[in-house]
């Protein structure tokens, strides 16, 4: 029988067919050819090759037929059809199909944006490929989760996702199995050796890719990837899911509708008017009322502005920002609060110990260090490394799960404070000169070997402590050899210290633990945390030999207790030197931030001033966690409602899902960051939950649906004001589609209106090349516009606020498109009677044709040149185009040399002169159109000029 701790021979690197999870664990490994220290990586590699990468592959199947189908019955699309219909019946088949043609190409157009928006979001997950800790060499290492293979040892802790399918090899864990069971009852999971026979999903030993792991630590043997996992056969049948409707989709769908029922309203309203009052007939009604219809409905409104999101969610995710939702782009964009923690987001995240306390009289053994000073270098002089220090130090290499190792970018894998304390503990065992220091009571200064674990209290952020229980050096004190048990903690102080009943005492054994010593401590706690550090306390204690034997029972209550003091240690995060002008940036742009953390109040305070939180006029308020457990409701919302930015230091996960609550009561855009598992329900409840890329769990990742690959508060910031770019970009290309509705219209009304005396302005034909040729590009390139100088200047807009508001309306139809339609219609009339129309001349037959062609023609161009002036116009809202440059936009530049191309096209090629029924016009006509841009734009212009100096009205 094969051992099955060798390793595998190299020609047979991978397990023939399929293992049998639920056998016996040393058949399985055995199966897989693996070991519990796991493979080489070279091993893997070659699995690699024939496993395939882990990952799902989607199904993408005839999807996009179906997709495609949708775009061709969708409201306004139906519209249409009736529009063609109409067209077929009145007889002007050209019509129909023309229409016909704009429906094809517009659902094309359509489904091809989609994709485009849908990718933007996929494409996302290769900034952050998800990783794994996995055995490799017998090393724990971090690889990419598609690297995994058959055979991988994971290793899995608090807050992963698993990434394969593995059989626990050690440890218990905690496990949220919803993705795959739907069930959000938390399981217990623990490594057992014999096998089973239960159905997979209920096996206590296995995990399963795609699930949680809330707490514990684990080792597990990977036995499924990819698309052989539970998790992949459940991706295998499940369609993958649509496009998610954005609120602002939603609302801008609401408005395309209600316009759509007006125009074809005021279609159906004018075929009796127009064939009773001014006599026309019904074919030439009919035909009116199809013009209105086709110019008024916004066909292509929603998919430029899902495209809009889309490009938003690559310009975000280039800053370091990525969205899981496209509807995500826009709620940044009127976030009014940012609750931020302070580790990593406000500070690097890169811990050192700067002041240790360890043993001896309080005040004078106080070895400081200099805040700032790098790494703690120079700390541990003259010479510390008495008994109490080394204590110290066997507690904190013990109460750690950081492992250092000086080729990694951060210094090792783990918790930053951890890799801290652990750097501090070798500092102290290898001594200021990398001897140990005698002292008279000193043992011999032989390497204490590495405590073995038996058991772990992982560290709780609402307890705010850790402790493990470890096998304590060999003894014989006068009695036969033993090993005593031996408890070491750290935590904050304000928990640890009334845990304390004794402390650590250089000269001798134990001291008891003061009242007068304990204030003494206290103290000296507030003056750390006051100069910014964080601090933590350090004890230890033998377990009495009974509770010795039953190791495995001990509730964390029984472990930490009676501790004795052995330590204190104080390590500076010093802040992020871009966050400070972030904050201030938050200011201006009307939004508050709040500070949650699990830190001490002080501490807190110290960072957020050194930031410039609070450093508005209503000034800093700070609130304990304490106090905030004992808050009602009602006080509560008194603080949130105070302009004050907020501390709430010492503060539980739960406080901050009650911070959001009461917060979006108010009518606040929450921004939420969290790290831990315990964020998760903070993160979804959050209008924008943020999570870190780089330090935090998966757990909040998934809860989260921004997430920071650089973990820095300054690119929430950035994300903000990406955000109220893309809203505003939104608004100005629905501000440029619907300012040519008004020319289209008006001289239609004048045509119905005069009875048919005034002829047809504008063929329905050259509508549509207006609405579906010129205007598209520049339409879209309006949605690239950078943002306008100021846009994070003014407070944010209210949660709610429709996109489309009357003043909108207003300045679309009213101010750009009244402009157009005066000087349209002027040339349109001119160019008539110029011809030698007269008032009720016939255009259709005889000599005058030509010139009502010519005419229509000029119709044309004319709101093409008005569109060009428009799209000038729009570029901006409050800012003048001087302020932002003509050139700044080099997309609409080309969409407008596209536009001005195309309409030279459509009026001189004669080919597309016979479908446009366009003629080629006069020379005095081409120069009259030429002010025309600057006339829209230039009345704009002055409209803006004259908000900025009033801008009260
Ligand atoms: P933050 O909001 O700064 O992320 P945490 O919740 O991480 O705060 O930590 C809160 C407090 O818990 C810290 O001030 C520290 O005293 C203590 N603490 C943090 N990390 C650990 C740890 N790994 N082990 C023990 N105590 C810790
Ligand atoms: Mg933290």
């Amino acid at each position: 029988m094969t051992e099955p701790t060798t390793q595998p021979p190299p020609e047979h690197p991978v397990p023939a067919g399929p293992v049998d999870p639920e056998e016996a664990l040393d058949r399985l490994l055995r199966d897989l050819r693996t070991r519990r220290e796991g493979l080489t990586s070279r091993e893997a590699a070659r699995r690699l090759i024939s496993s395939g990468p882990n990952e799902l592959v989607r199904q993408r199947g005839r999807g996009w037929v179906r997709r495609l189908g949708q775009q061709l019955v969708h409201p306004l699309a139906l519209l249409l059809w009736v529009a063609a219909g109409l067209a077929a019946v009145d007889g002007t088949l050209p019509l129909a199909g023309a229409i016909v043609v704009v429906i094809l190409l517009n659902a094309v157009f359509a489904f091809v944006q989609e994709q485009h928006a849908e990718q933007a979001v996929e494409a996302l997950s290769a900034y952050l490929p998800a990783q794994a800790q996995v055995l490799r060499d017998g090393e724990r290492v971090r690889v990419e989760v598609r690297l995994l293979v058959p055979g991988d040892v994971l290793v899995i802790a608090e807050g992963d996702q698993v990434s394969a399918d593995a059989r626990l090899l050690s440890g218990s864990v905690e496990m949220d199995l919803s993705t795959l069971t739907g069930e959000s009852q938390p399981v217990h999971r623990a490594a057992y050796a014999g096998p089973t026979t239960v159905p997979l999903l209920q096996a206590t030993d296995l995990l399963f890719s795609g699930t949680n792991c809330l707490g514990g630590e684990a080792t597990a043997a990977v036995f499924a990837t990819g698309m052989n996992t539970e998790l992949g056969r459940i991706a295998a049948l499940s369609q993958r899911v649509g496009h998610v409707e954005s609120p602002l989709e939603a609302q801008v769908k609401r408005v395309a509708k209600l316009i759509a029922v007006i125009a074809v309203g005021l279609g159906l309203a004018f075929i009796p008017l127009g064939t009773l009052l001014a006599g026309l007939s019904l074919g030439d009604t009919m035909n009116f009322a199809i013009g209105l219809l086709v110019a008024n409905v916004p066909e292509g409104l929603l998919t430029t502005i899902t495209l809009a999101l889309a490009v938003g969610v690559r310009s975000l995710a280039r800053r370091g920002a990525l969205v899981k939702r496209i509807s995500a782009v826009e709620t940044l964009g009127s976030t009014s609060v940012i609750c931020t923690d302070k580790t990593g987001t406000l500070t690097m995240n890169r811990m050192s110990v700067v002041r240790l306390w360890s043993g001896g009289r309080l005040g004078s053994a106080d070895m400081v260090g200099t805040p700032g000073e790098p790494a703690g270098l120079g700390l541990l002089s003259p010479c510390p490394a008495g008994p109490s220090a080394l204590r110290c130090a066997a507690a904190l290499s013990a109460c750690n799960n950081a492992h250092l190792d000086p080729d990694h970018p951060d210094g090792g894998l783990g918790d930053p404070t951890e890799l801290a304390l652990l750097r501090l503990a070798g500092r102290i065992a290898d001594g200021p000169t990398g001897q140990p220091c005698p002292t008279p009571n000193d043992p011999p200064a032989a390497p204490t070997p590495p405590p073995t674990r038996l058991r772990q209290f992982h560290f709780d952020p609402t307890l705010r402590r850790m402790s493990t229980l470890d096998h304590g050096p060999e003894v014989s004190a006068g009695g036969p050899r033993s090993t005593p048990v031996v408890v070491h903690s750290k935590g904050a102080p304000e928990e640890m210290l009334p845990l304390c009943v004794r402390v650590a005492d250089p000269a001798g054994p134990d001291r008891s633990l003061g009242p007068s010593e304990t204030r003494q401590m206290d103290e000296l706690v507030r003056r750390w945390a006051n100069d910014g550090l964080r601090v933590l306390v350090v004890a230890d204690r033998v377990l009495p030999a009974p509770d010795a034997r039953r190791v495995d029972e001990l509730t964390r209550a029984e472990v930490e207790c009676e501790l004795t003091l052995v330590g204190l240690v104080g390590l500076v995060d010093p802040p992020r030197p871009e966050v400070a002008a972030a904050v201030a940036r938050c200011h201006t742009a009307g939004v508050r931030l709040i500070v949650v953390t699990g830190d001490h109040a002080l501490t807190a305070r110290r960072v957020a001033e050194q930031v410039g939180i609070g450093g508005t006029a209503a000034g800093l308020r700070l609130v304990n966690g304490t106090d905030l457990e004992r808050m009602p409701e009602a006080e509560l919302d008194e603080v949130l409602a105070g302009g004050q930015e907020l501390v709430f230091s010492r503060a539980s996960p739960e406080a901050k899902m009650r911070i959001t609550d009461a917060l979006q009561d108010q009518g606040h855009v929450v921004a939420m960051t969290g790290d831990g598992v315990n964020d998760a329900p903070a993160l979804r409840r959050a209008d924008i939950g943020v999570a870190m890329g780089r330090s935090g769990t998966d757990v909040a990742r998934e809860a989260a649906t921004l997430i920071l690959t650089d973990d820095n508060f300054a690119t929430i910031v950035s994300a903000i004001e990406a955000g109220r770019r893309v809203y505003d970009n939104v608004r100005k290309f629905i501000v440029y589609i619907f300012a040519h509705a008004t020319p289209e219209v008006v001289p239609f009304l004048v045509y119905a209106l005069s009875g048919g005396r005034v002829p047809l302005p504008l063929t329905v034909m050259q509508i549509l090349a207006i609405d579906l040729g010129t205007e598209t590009l520049p339409a879209l390139a309006l949605g690239r516009e950078p943002a306008e100088p100021g846009i994070m200047e003014r407070p944010p807009r209210r949660r709610g606020q429709n996109i489309i508001d009357a003043p909108m309306l207003a300045r679309a139809w009213g101010l750009l498109g009244g402009v157009s339609a005066v000087l349209v219609t002027a040339l349109f009339l001119a160019s008539l009677l110029v011809g030698g129309w007269s008032w009720g001349a016939d255009v259709q037959n005889g000599p005058l044709r030509a010139v009502w062609q010519q005419a229509t023609t000029i119709t044309f161009l004319g709101i093409v040149a008005c569109q060009v002036g428009t799209a000038l116009a729009t570029r901006t809202e409050h800012a003048s185009l001087l302020q932002v440059g003509l050139t700044s936009n080099k997309l609409l530049l080309w969409g407008i040399a596209f536009e001005i191309a195309f309409s030279i096209a459509v009026v001189t090629v004669p080919p597309l002169q016979d479908v446009f029924g366009t003629a080629l016009p006069a020379w005095w006509q081409v120069l009259a159109l030429a002010p025309f841009p600057v006339l829209v734009w230039g009345a704009d212009e002055a409209w803006r000029w004259s908000l900025r100096r009033h801008p009260a009205s």
